[in-house]
Parts: C-alpha cells; sequence; structure tokens
C-alpha cells in the first residue's frame, strides 16, 4: 500500500492528498487546542463526532445553495473536501456576548446582542490571529471587496440557518467561526464555504439551562466534553436513540460529583 501524501497538519485536522486532482482528504484528530494552543489535550472520540456533526450541517447549506468545499465523508474520521485556497480570515458570527468579545468590551456574558456582528481575525499564529477590519483586509490584500462582500453575505445566512437548526433541538448559537476559499473555475474565482463547522468552533448553550454544549468546556476545564459533543449529535438526529455509549449531561454531572 502507497502512503498518501499529508498536505497539511493543523490543529485538530490532517489534510491528505485526495483521489483526483482538486480533492483532499480532511482527517479529524481527537486533539484539541484552546489559547492560541498554549492549552493541549486531547477529547477522545471528538473527530469522529466533529466529522459526522460538520457532514451534517455542510450537507444541509449545501441544501439551501450555500457553496462548501464539502463533497462526502469517506468513513469515521475522513470527508473528501474540494481543495480550496484558503483565505486567510476568521470570520467570528456572534448573536450573544462572550468569549473574547465579553471581554474585551466589559460585556456580561450571555447578554443578548441587538445585532448580529460579524468580526474578522487575521489567520497569523505567531501573531495570535489579531481582529482586523475590513480596513486591513482590503489594505493588504488578504481578500479584495467583492470577495468580502460575499464572504459577509454567506456569514448571515450561514447564521441564520444554523441558528434556526439549533433553536430547533433547543440549543443557542452564541457565536461560531468560519473560514472561506478560492476555487478556480478557468480564469475566474469564487469563494465557498471551508473548514468545519462542528462545537470546536461554536458556542452552543442548552436554551433552558445555559449548559455549555462546545469547546469551552475544554477551555474552562469543565469536564465531560465528549458528552457534550455527543449530546449536540445526539440532539442533530446524528445518534441513535438512547443508545448506551451516549451519558446524557445530567448523569455526567451525578458521576462528577461522587
Ligand atoms: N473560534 C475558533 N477558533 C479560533 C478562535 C475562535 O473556532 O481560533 C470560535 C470560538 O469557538 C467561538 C467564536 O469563534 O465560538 C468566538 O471566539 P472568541 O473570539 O470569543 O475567542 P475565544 O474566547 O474562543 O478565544
Amino acid at each position: 500500500m502507497t502512503r498518501r501524501r499529508q498536505i497539511y497538519e493543523g490543529k485538530a485536522k490532517i489534510l491528505y492528498e485526495g483521489p483526483e486532482p482538486g480533492t483532499l482528504i480532511q482527517y479529524f484528530k481527537d486533539d484539541a487546542t484552546a489559547f492560541n494552543a498554549q492549552k493541549k489535550g486531547t477529547i477522545s472520540g471528538k473527530g469522529v463526532l466533529n466529522n459526522r456533526i460538520s457532514e451534517h450541517v455542510f450537507t444541509l447549506l449545501g441544501n439551501i445553495g450555500v457553496p462548501t468545499h464539502f463533497i462526502r465523508r469517506l468513513n469515521m474520521r475522513e470527508q473528501l473536501i474540494r481543495q480550496v485556497e484558503i483565505v486567510p480570515i476568521e470570520v467570528v458570527i456572534r448573536n450573544v456576548a462572550a468569549g473574547s468579545l465579553a471581554k474585551r468590551l466589559g460585556l456580561e456574558e450571555g447578554l443578548q446582542l441587538p445585532r448580529t456582528i460579524i468580526e474578522y481575525y487575521y489567520k497569523d499564529d505567531a501573531l495570535g490571529d489579531p481582529l482586523v477590519s475590513e480596513e486591513h483586509i482590503a489594505c493588504f490584500g488578504w481578500a479584495s471587496q467583492e470577495e468580502m462582500h460575499d464572504i459577509a453575505d454567506m456569514a448571515i445566512r450561514v447564521n441564520d440557518f444554523m441558528s434556526g437548526l439549533f433553536a430547533g433541538v433547543n440549543v443557542r448559537l452564541v457565536d461560531f467561526k468560519l473560514e472561506f476559499g478560492r476555487v478556480y473555475d478557468n480564469d475566474y474565482s469564487r469563494i465557498i464555504l471551508a473548514d468545519e463547522i462542528s462545537p470546536d468552533g461554536c458556542r452552543l448553550w442548552d436554551m433552558t439551562t445555559n449548559e455549555k454544549l462546545d469547546k469551552d468546556r475544554f477551555r474552562q476545564d469543565l469536564g465531560g466534553e465528549v458528552e457534550a459533543y455527543q449530546e449536540i449529535a445526539r440532539r442533530l438526529g446524528l445518534l441513535p436513540e438512547g443508545e448506551n455509549t451516549v451519558l446524557d449531561m445530567a448523569e455526567h454531572r451525578k458521576n462528577r460529583g461522587k
């Protein structure tokens, strides 16, 4: 058997050369990092859950006409995707104050924002992904004005769709991060949604209890990370009901209290 060529290894995923030109295989690891990789750990089973959750969300987004890099899931940890040229901007969409926004502006976590905020962060680990404005993006040529228009447009569509999707399973979509890429058709390029959508890059709170069902459980040492990711998958209908591998959060709290 020939070894596949590894194209890139990130914090939570590995990209391999795909079976056809213009395709890649995206492999989901169990590794977790936070605070610009100062905190490292593994969440056993996370990769499998994120692969499945991301497949589900990207498929639904594709169905409503949002262009994405997702082609199909290959197995438990891998999906086939279109190769893109990643735009070096992390797009963060916020509906509720939390995380760095709450800290930076001294807002109470959980404050419902009167309107949705889109923020841009320049992807540069050495600089700690600094917050930038559209002025910086245009000035340094990270994306064109036209591309930024398409990106903001898609970000809002994704937010509207995902807010409804999660509200339907009693989960509040607090904030999330998207990444976009360019694909080239002859002389033209266009922007499509790339990367992943999973509890690694979203804040998801139970609407009734405000329980955190996302990577903040790891960031804040709350424990029960994999149970939280499983809970999201279960509510989205991606795990069989009542399967005994799924520890529900109440059970988890009870066990932790022992
Ligand atoms: N986020 C992400 N990757 C990053 C930074 C942020 O996926 O490198 C996500 C994060 O999970 C949250 C949202 O973007 O859902 C907003 O994150 P924030 O700016 O509050 O930063 P954090 O507090 O997560 O460092």
